[in-house]
C-alpha cells in the first residue's frame, strides 16, 4: 500500500484524465483513487443519452436534450465534446471544472480518447492522462459478456471501440495494464501521486 502524501489546498490548476476501453475495469480504478485521494472529485459531464438504471441527474451526468446541448456547444460552454456514440453527445462543462477548482479540488475525469486528447492539447502539463489497458480484446469480450448489461450488438460495438482506443493508448501520460484489477488500482494510485506531487513543486516555481 503506497504511503498517502499531503497535498497542499492551493488552487493549482491540475486534473487527472482516465480513459479506457468499457470492461476494463476503470470505475472501479476511478473509485480506488476517489476513495484514496480526497482532493479529487468526479467530474460531472453532460451528455445527450437517456438515464440508464439508478442513474440520477446532476450526480452520474448532466442529462440535456439535444437542443439543450446544440446551445451549450453554441454558448461555448464546453471544454471540450464528442459524439461517444453515433448520435450521442457527452462533454466537459467549463462550470463543473471551475467549481471544483474554486473549492481547491482536483477534477477527476471518465471521458473518452479523443476528449482526453483534446484537454491534454489544451492544459498540457496541468492534466494527467491515464489509459486503462485490458490484457488482450479476447479478455476483454470474456469480461464484457460477465458483466451481463450488454446486447451481442452492444458488445460488438465496444471491441471495435476498444481496438481504435488501444491504438491510441501510446499518446498517453501513462498506460496501466490491467491484468491483475488489485495491482492495476495501486499502480494507478502511485502514478497519480507522483503526478500531483511534481505538479505541486512546478506550481510553486
Ligand atoms: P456511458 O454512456 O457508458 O456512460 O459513457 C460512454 C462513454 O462516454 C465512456 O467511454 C465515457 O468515457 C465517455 N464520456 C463520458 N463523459 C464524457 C465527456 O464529457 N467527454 C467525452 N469526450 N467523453 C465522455
Amino acid at each position: 500500500m503506497p504511503q498517502k502524501p499531503e497535498f497542499s489546498q492551493q488552487p493549482y490548476h491540475r486534473m487527472i484524465v482516465l480513459c479506457g476501453p468499457s470492461g476494463t475495469g476503470k470505475t472501479t480504478i476511478a473509485h480506488h483513487l476517489l476513495e484514496n485521494i480526497p482532493e479529487l472529485k468526479f467530474s460531472v459531464s453532460a451528455t445527450t443519452r437517456a438515464p440508464r438504471g439508478a442513474e440520477v441527474d446532476t450526480r452520474d451526468y448532466y442529462f440535456f436534450a439535444p437542443d439543450q446541448f446544440s446551445q451549450a456547444i453554441s454558448d461555448e460552454l464546453f471544454i471540450e465534446y464528442q459524439e461517444v456514440y453515433s448520435g450521442l453527445l457527452y462533454g466537459t462543462l467549463h462550470s463543473e471544472v471551475e467549481r471544483m477548482w474554486t473549492a481547491g479540488q482536483i477534477p477527476l475525469m471518465d471521458i473518452d480518447v479523443k476528449g482526453a486528447m483534446n484537454i491534454k492539447r489544451i492544459f498540457g502539463k496541468a492534466v494527467l492522462t491515464i489509459f486503462v489497458h485490458p490484457v488482450n480484446l479476447e479478455n476483454l469480450e470474456r469480461r464484457l459478456r460477465a458483466r451481463q448489461t450488454d446486447s451481442e450488438e452492444s458488445i460488438q460495438r465496444r471491441l471495435s471501440r476498444a481496438q481504435e482506443e488501444m491504438n491510441m493508448s501510446r499518446e498517453f501520460d501513462a498506460i496501466v495494464y490491467n491484468d491483475h484489477l488489485d495491482k492495476a488500482m495501486e499502480k494507478t494510485l502511485q502514478i497519480t501521486y507522483s503526478f500531483l506531487l511534481k505538479s505541486e513543486k512546478l506550481s510553486s516555481i
